[in-house]
């Protein structure tokens, strides 16, 4: 009896954009609803994929103030360009793909809207690919799991397309020269993120996922006895109403970036580090007034698994409300429609899992639970 074994990562398919849509009723009837990990696609990948949790593997957010061991001290002289250049899309697209050569990093890079000014001063924590095998920063991954047990199995390559990942699985498929599969679809992020998650893009889009995963299904049958079929997200999104320039707020303070402290401003949270205590109070009473967010206590990110003691991702984290976007921070100079990386409890973060099992074999109520499927698919 051959199995293939198909897990299919459709990025930001949350629980509240499929749960009044027919989406896969017919193929993975089956669905869960997952709550996810605290932060961005950059932890709740390397969650799925290890099966642990943030403070375990500790791929959490992408940069962090480390100037000691900053690689970017290279591009500290674009600073001298005219930000009509440096902060066009375009132009850090380029700079990303030089940048991302030089310094050998596998896994995804973007300079996104770090200034150039204080690059030196940060750090970048995804080296490695958390799709490849050794790609963690801590523990293993279902890919050196597939690696160690000789387990012949297909990976998406994050440079090519979800149509170029589609056509080199299907090939392998017909070839029968695999039992397991993780294709991963960044499209709907992509989409959702600039047309918000009410559009009549979105349901068009979910179509042509069907049909390309009906197509997976079909020509599996064709070659297996059975395709164990496994679709899931790693988060939802949620649409962006209210915009919180909190750089504004802690720039009018009398305290200077790099002497006093350092940030990291994300699009839905702003990570501090402080060089002295005044700063540290300055900061905290100024966050204090800002009602669209809230200073997370050390207590709940260590219910969420996403409390490090070594402060390396932040000694303050300030999370804002569902809906809110810190804008201009330094992922984005500009408003995008719809956001990720709020409370793990806020209606629009819940991930999904449809499967055409009728029950599984291990308990999924969290997304680092996906890993415990694959493992079970490997291993049983
Ligand atoms: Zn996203």
């Amino acid at each position: 009896m051959s199995a293939l074994n198909l897990f299919i990562m459709v990025d930001a398919c949350g629980w509240e954009i499929v749960k009044n849509d027919p989406f896969l009723e017919r193929l993975a009837p089956h669905r869960h609803r997952l709550e996810s990990v605290f932060g961005y696609s950059s932890t709740c990948v390397p969650s799925i994929v290890s099966g642990r949790w943030p403070d375990e593997h500790r791929n959490w957010c992408y940069f962090v103030h480390d100037p000691a061991n900053s690689p970017f001290r290279f591009l500290r002289w674009l600073k001298w360009l005219p930000k009509a250049v440096t902060s066009r899309r375009i132009a850090r697209r380029w700079l990303t793909r030089l940048a991302k050569k030089k310094l050998g990093f596998k896994g995804y890079f973007d300079l996104y809207n770090i200034p150039f000014a204080h690059i030196d001063q940060y750090d970048f924590t995804e080296k490695k690919s958390p799709l490849q095998p050794r790609g963690m920063n801590r523990g293993d991954n279902i890919f050196d799991t597939l690696e160690a047990k000789g387990v012949p199995y297909f990976v998406s390559d994050p440079a090519n397309s979800e149509e170029g990942n589609l056509a080199d699985l299907s090939e392998r498929i017909t070839k029968r020269d695999l039992d397991f599969a993780f294709l991963y679809w960044p499209g709907l992020d992509g989409l959702l993120h600039r047309v918000g998650n009410d559009s009549p893009e979105i349901p068009a889009k979910l179509r042509v996922y069907e049909q390309w995963i009906d197509q997976l299904h079909r020509l599996g049958l064709e070659h297996y006895d059975e395709v164990r079929l496994h679709v899931f997200s790693d988060h939802g999104m949620a649409n962006c109403d209210i915009h919180l320039d909190l750089k504004a707020v802690i720039d009018a303070l009398p305290l200077t970036f790099g002497k006093d402290y350092s940030v990291v401003y994300d699009s839905t949270m702003a990570r501090f580090w402080f060089f002295h205590d005044e700063a540290r109070r300055l900061i905290t009473d100024a966050l204090g007034g800002v009602c669209e967010g809230r200073i997370m206590p050390d207590d709940e990110l260590r219910d969420l698994r996403a409390h490090f003691d070594d402060g390396q991702f932040g000694e303050l984290i300030f999370l804002v409300q569902e809906g809110v976007l810190v804008v201009p921070s330094h992922m984005g100079e500009r408003p995008i429609r719809a956001m990720h990386g709020y409370h793990p409890h806020d209606p629009h973060s819940y991930a999904t899992l449809f499967t055409n099992q009728v029950t599984l074999p291990v308990e999924v109520t969290h997304i680092p639970h996906l890993h415990r499927l694959m493992e079970h698919a490997i291993l049983a």
